[in-house]
């Protein structure tokens, strides 16, 4: 049994909230949201994070970033939305199985960062 969290749910060991899947990547609400719509989207193969990237991901990131785009404009986010991919300890990274966080709703989001 893995012992990352999104390799388990995308084997369904764990429950999510599931938006989309298909046999390469798999999108999920956030379990702790953090705006209106707040949602992840992940290749299902295990990928630490973004600093592991390499030219074999080429096809699955290209996947995830197409099933995001169509996700947001599907889910509430027809006038746009934020796209977040924190990494390693500076970009605070919590779960380290690289995802996307999709951020919208409604109204305007807060800054990018605090100055
Ligand atoms: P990171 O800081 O690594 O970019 O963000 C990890 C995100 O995963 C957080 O927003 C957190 O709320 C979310 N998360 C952590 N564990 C779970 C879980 O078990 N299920 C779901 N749906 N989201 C989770
Ligand atoms: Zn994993």
């Amino acid at each position: 049994m893995s012992d990352c969290i999104f390799c388990r749910i995308a084997a369904g060991e764990i429950p999510a909230k599931k938006l989309y899947e298909d046999e390469h990547v798999l999108a999920f609400h956030d379990i702790n949201p953090v705006a209106p719509v707040h949602f992840l989207v992940i290749p299902k193969l295990h990928v630490p994070s973004m600093a592991e990237l390499g030219p074999e991901h080429v096809e699955v990131m290209g996947r995830v970033m197409t099933t995001a785009a169509r996700l947001a404009r599907e889910n509430g986010c027809g006038e746009g939305y934020r796209t977040i991919i924190n990494t390693g300890r500076v970009g605070r990274q919590e779960v380290y199985h690289l995802h996307v966080h999709i951020l919208g709703g409604p109204e305007v989001l807060p800054a990018m960062l605090k100055r």
